[in-house]
């Protein structure tokens, strides 16, 4: 029988009091994890392309911990993040393949350690894909969408798991590296899970999130704060092609108990649009009485960028792998076309009908 310290066993306790099964696996995992640790010389972590408050909390907060146990560590991303999660601690260490990919390259090929954060499938790492499709050491991936597509030779899947962040929380304490978490990595940890859920809106049922939220709160975090920093930061314009979109982008379908928003190029140039300024729009027409499911579209250079969020048992995570090269989660999922705005709207309201059982049974929870 194998021995584990007092704290996995806490672990497994844990896992055993909220009727989840007893995840011996995952404990064997987390130790090889931690025997890969100590073997590094240098570690490198990944977030998701377009990296969102999860992925940048996520990868932050692990960075922070983990240098703090000693542990030589880089995050290098796909692309920038929004500019309200600039604040966070260990962002002006963070390497952008989009800004400097040699530099991403070096950082990638000198490390021996590659964990993945916060997403599912390869094509999330976007034109990453080749350096983590050859990176020489071990990967591990630590996520919390449904079915992980088994790129990394380790993989903590947590689909019940609240955000990557709060996942991220359960493995340092089942490492025994909650000693090395302080304030700053408990700040992005806390944004992790508070954008996912947004600002403990939704998957929040389980009430391990809040109880991971409650031990965050012991290092001194200021949740006030945080939440300013990333909600209360707009810039004019942002909030200006709000008000735009709602008015004159936006169509209902209330039959279908559906909405959707569409903003072109043409309207982003009108309110100086920068990436991040439609953070949140999707989830605005769910608070229209009867809307059960809402998608927004977003026109880029030679791609239309695709959200959708839905309330209750519609899987938008379905719908987005079948009808737009995407995925995420049943009430939150994202994808990408490449086709003109105009014919994705088209191709939107014909799947009205496609999917009006579907939209029509559909139960909020
Ligand atoms: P968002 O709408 O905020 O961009 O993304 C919502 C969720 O869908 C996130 O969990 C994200 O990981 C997922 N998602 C967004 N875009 C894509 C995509 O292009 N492909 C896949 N597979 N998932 C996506
Ligand atoms: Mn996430």
């Amino acid at each position: 029988m194998k021995i584990y310290s007092r704290k996995h066993y806490f672990y497994i306790c844990i896992l055993i009091k909220n009727d989840r099964p007893l995840k011996t696996i995952d404990i064997e995992i987390i130790k090889s994890f931690k025997n890969n640790l100590a073997n590094a010389k240098q570690v490198v972590l990944l977030p998701h392309v377009n990296p969102d408050g999860d992925a940048v909390g996520s990868a932050l907060g692990l960075a922070r911990v983990l240098k703090n146990a000693g542990i030589a560590t880089e995050v290098v991303c796909v692309n920038d993040y929004p500019e309200y999660y600039h604040w966070l601690e260990g962002h002006a260490q963070v390497s952008f393949y989009s800004n400097k990919p040699k530099k991403v390259k070096r950082i990638v090929n000198e490390s021996d350690l590659l964990i993945c954060l916060d997403f599912n499938h390869l094509s999330r790492t976007g034109d990453m894909k080749p350096l983590v499709e050859n990176f020489q050491g071990p990967t591990i991936l630590i996520d919390h969408h449904p079915g992980p597509q088994g790129f990394t030779d380790l993989l903590i899947s947590h689909p019940e798991c609240s955000s990557t962040a709060e996942l991220v929380f359960h493995v340092l304490k089942a490492m025994d590296f909650e000693q090395f978490i302080d304030q700053t990595a408990a700040e992005a940890l806390f944004c992790g899970i508070m954008t996912d859920t947004g600002s403990f809106d939704y998957n929040v049922s389980d009430p391990q999130t809040f109880q991971t939220v409650g031990e965050l709160l012991k290092y001194g975090i200021d949740p006030e704060y945080i939440h300013a920093q990333v909600y209360d930061n707009y810039s004019v314009n942002r909030m200006r092609l709000l008000g735009y979109c709602l008015s004159e982008c936006m169509e209902v379908f209330p039959e279908y108990h559906s909405a959707v928003i569409y903003i072109s190029k043409e309207t982003q140039k009108k309110f100086n649009f920068t990436p991040g300024d439609s953070e949140g729009f999707v989830n605005i027409p769910l608070s229209i009485k009867g809307i059960h499911f809402s998608s927004l579209f977003t026109e880029r250079d030679d791609l239309v960028k695709a959200s959708f969020r839905s309330k209750g048992e519609f899987s938008v995570n379905e719908y987005a792998a079948t009808n737009f090269n995407g995925g995420g989660h049943r009430n939150a999922a994202g994808g990408e076309v490449h086709a003109s705005l105009t014919s994705t709207v088209e191709k939107y309201k014909a799947l009205l009908s496609v999917y009006k059982e579907e939209l029509i049974k559909t139960k909020l929870n």
